[in-house]
C-alpha cells in the first residue's frame, strides 16, 4: 500500500518536475501507476488525450530505458527533441538516420544512457535489434497507433503482428498499447495479437463536447465552405479536408482569392514547401490549412476553431480522428461537412477500383456504410458517433440535429416511386438519369432509351431535383439501393428493397429543406 501511494507521488512528481504540468487528466494517474508497477496495459484515449506520458513518465520512474514502437517515423525526431527540451534522455532508431547515428544510439542503450527509445517496427524486429534488447536493461514496452495491428483497421501493419514476439522473448517486462481507435472488434484484436488478453483496460471517454457536429448537404461545396469560414470563423485557424491533391490547390486557391489566409498541403509537394506551410499553421495566427489526409498526425495546435469536410471520409475513424483536430484547447469548435450524392458514388468506385482482396473491400463498404448512416441519420450525430464506438451517450444538444431537429414523414410511396424507375431502366443508370426519368425531364438521353414510354416516367414530377438527391441519398444509407462499380456508377436494388417495393414496408423520410443560411445560435437568418 505504501509503496503504490509512494509510486503515485513520485509519478506526479515527475508530471510536475519534469513536464510542467500540475496535474493528471482523465484515466492517466491510473495507467502510470498500473505500468510503473510492472503491470500490462491497453490503453483507449482519443488523439489529444495525453497517451504520451502514459508511458513517458513510467519509463522514467522504472530503472532501464522505455522502448516505445512507433509508425510514425516522421515525427520521431520531433518527440526526441521534445524530450531533449525537458532533460529526457531519449533517442531513436529508425531508416532515416545514418548507420553512424545508429550506432551511437545503439551504444547509448547498451550503456543504460538512455530513458526512452523510439523504434519503427520494422527496425525492432530485426535481428539485430532484438539482440541489443536483450543485452539491455528495459523499463517497458510502449506500442503505440496499436490499432495497425488490427488487419481490418485503415492503417494495418504487417510488422505489428510480429509484435507478439515482445512478450514471447521479453515475458518480464510490462507492455502498454496504446491507440485512439476504439470500436469494440479492434479492441479485442489488440488484445488478442499483442497477447495483451489479461491486460488492464483503460477506455476514456471518446465524447468532446465542445465540438459541434454539423453536416450540410453539398451543392456548391466550396462557395459552402466561404460563407461557413466568413460567417463563423473569419480569422480563426481551421483546417479544411479534400480528398485529392489537385482539390486541395484549386481550393486553397479559391480561398485565398476570396481573403481567406490558406495554404495547401498534401503528399506531392516538395517536402520544403509542406514543412514551410505546416510549421506557418503552427506558428501563425488563423491560418487555414487545406490539406489531404496526409495532414494532422501528430499535429498538436490547440486553438484550432474549425475543422471542414469538402469530400466524405472514408469511415467514421477517420471523420472523427480528423475532426477531432478541432477545439483541443476545450474551447467551442466546429466539425462542418458538405456531402453529397457524388460523394457516395466516388468513395464506392475508389474501394472497387482498389487492389485490395474481396474480403477487405467489404470490410470498407461496412465502413463507407457507416459513414452514410451518420450523415443521413434522422438523430443526434454524437450519440451515432459515440455508438460506433461502442459507448452509449444521450442527445447532445451540441450538433445540428439536437439543434434544428429534422421532421420525418411516411416516405414509402415516394421511396416506392424511386425503387421503381430503376428497376424499370433496368437498373442500369445512374442517379442524374433516373431522377430525369422521375420528373418526366425531356432529354436526347430519355428519347434514345425511350425512357419516356414507361410507366415510371414523370411519376416524381411534383418533387424537385434535389429533393430526389436527398431522397436517393436516404436509399442508399437505408441500404435499399447500391451504387454499382460500373463505368455508370449505375443504382441497383438490394433485397432490401424488395418488401418496400411491394408496399409491406414503411420507410421514414427526413422532410427536405432547402438549404439555407443558419446563424450562430442555430434558429435560421
Ligand atoms: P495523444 O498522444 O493522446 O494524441 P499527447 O500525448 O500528444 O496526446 O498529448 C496531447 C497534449 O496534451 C500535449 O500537448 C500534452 O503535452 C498535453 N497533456 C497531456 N497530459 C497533460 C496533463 N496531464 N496536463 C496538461 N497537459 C497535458
Ligand atoms: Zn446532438
Amino acid at each position: 500500500m505504501s509503496s503504490q501511494s509512494s509510486l503515485q507521488d513520485r509519478a506526479l512528481d515527475v508530471l510536475q518536475t519534469v513536464f510542467g504540468y500540475p496535474s493528471f487528466r482523465g484515466h492517466q494517474a491510473e495507467i502510470i501507476g498500473q505500468v510503473a508497477a510492472g503491470g500490462d496495459a491497453l490503453v483507449l484515449m482519443p488523439t489529444g488525450g495525453g497517451k504520451s506520458l502514459c508511458y513517458q513518465i513510467p519509463a522514467l520512474l522504472r530503472d532501464g530505458v522505455g522502448v516505445v514502437v512507433s509508425p510514425l517515423i516522421a515525427l520521431m525526431q520531433d518527440q526526441v527533441d521534445a524530450l531533449a527540451e525537458l532533460g529526457v534522455r531519449a533517442a531513436f532508431l529508425n531508416s532515416t538516420q545514418t548507420y553512424e547515428q545508429a550506432m551511437r544510439t545503439e551504444r547509448m542503450v547498451r550503456g543504460g544512457e538512455l530513458d526512452l527509445l523510439y523504434v519503427a517496427p520494422e527496425r525492432l524486429l530485426t535481428q539485430r535489434c532484438l539482440e541489443l534488447l536483450d543485452a539491455s536493461k528495459l523499463a517497458l514496452f510502449a506500442i503505440d497507433e496499436a490499432h495497425c495491428v488490427s488487419q481490418w483497421g485503415h492503417d494495418f501493419r504487417p510488422e505489428y503482428i510480429r509484435l507478439s514476439v515482445l512478450h514471447e522473448r521479453f515475458p518480464q517486462v510490462p507492455r502498454i498499447a496504446l491507440t485512439a481507435t476504439a470500436d469494440p472488434q479492434t479492441r479485442a484484436e489488440i488484445a488478442h495479437r499483442l497477447q495483451l488478453d489479461d491486460a488492464r483496460q483503460f477506455v476514456s471517454s471518446f465524447d468532446r463536447p465542445n465540438i459541434r457536429y454539423q453536416i450540410v448537404e453539398k451543392n456548391n461545396g466550396r462557395k459552402q465552405l466561404l460563407d461557413f469560414i466568413q460567417e463563423e470563423h473569419a480569422g480563426d485557424a481551421g483546417v479544411v479536408y479534400c480528398l485529392s491533391r489537385k482539390k486541395v490547390e484549386e481550393t486553397a486557391e479559391f480561398l485565398c482569392a476570396h481573403g481567406v489566409n490558406a495554404l495547401p498541403y498534401h503528399a506531392g509537394m516538395e517536402l520544403a514547401d509542406r514543412t514551410a506551410n505546416q510549421s506557418r499553421f503552427l506558428r501563425e495566427d488563423g491560418i487555414v490549412m487545406v490539406a489531404t489526409i496526409a495532414f494532422g498526425m501528430g499535429i498538436d495546435k490547440p486553438d484550432v476553431r474549425f475543422v471542414a469536410h469538402l469530400d466524405l471520409p472514408k469511415s467514421i475513424e477517420g471523420y472523427y480522428q480528423e475532426t477531432g483536430r478541432a477545439g483541443r484547447d476545450g474551447l467551442p469548435a466546429d466539425a462542418w461537412m458538405a456531402y453529397g450524392l457524388q460523394d457516395v458514388v466516388q468513395q464506392r468506385r475508389m474501394i472497387d477500383e482498389s487492389e485490395a482482396d474481396e474480403s477487405f473491400k467489404r470490410v470498407q463498404g461496412a465502413k463507407l456504410d457507416a459513414m452514410l448512416g451518420l450523415c443521413e441519420t434522422l438523430h443526434c450525430r454524437r450519440v451515432r458517433l459515440l455508438d460506433y464506438f461502442g459507448q452509449a451517450s444521450g442527445p447532445c444538444g451540441n450538433c445540428d440535429i439536437c439543434l434544428s431537429p429534422p421532421v420525418s414523414y411516411d416516405g414509402s410511396v415516394r421511396m416506392q416511386k424511386l425503387l421503381s424507375a430503376v428497376y424499370r431502366t433496368e437498373q442500369r443508370f445512374g442517379a442524374g438519369h433516373v431522377i430525369d426519368v422521375l420528373r418526366g425531364t425531356d432529354s436526347e438521353k430519355i428519347r434514345q432509351w425511350r425512357h419516356d414510354k414507361l410507366s415510371v416516367f414523370g411519376i416524381g414530377a411534383d418533387v424537385g431535383e434535389q429533393e430526389w438527391r436527398a431522397i436517393l441519398r436516404q436509399a442508399i444509407a437505408l441500404g435499399l439501393l447500391v451504387v454499382d462499380h460500373d463505368a455508370y456508377s449505375s443504382l441497383k436494388l438490394t433485397d432490401a428493397a424488395r418488401p418496400v417495393l411491394r408496399g409491406e414496408q414503411q420507410v421514414l423520410l427526413r422532410e427536405y429543406r432547402k438549404p439555407e443560411k443558419k446563424k450562430r445560435d442555430g434558429s435560421r437568418a
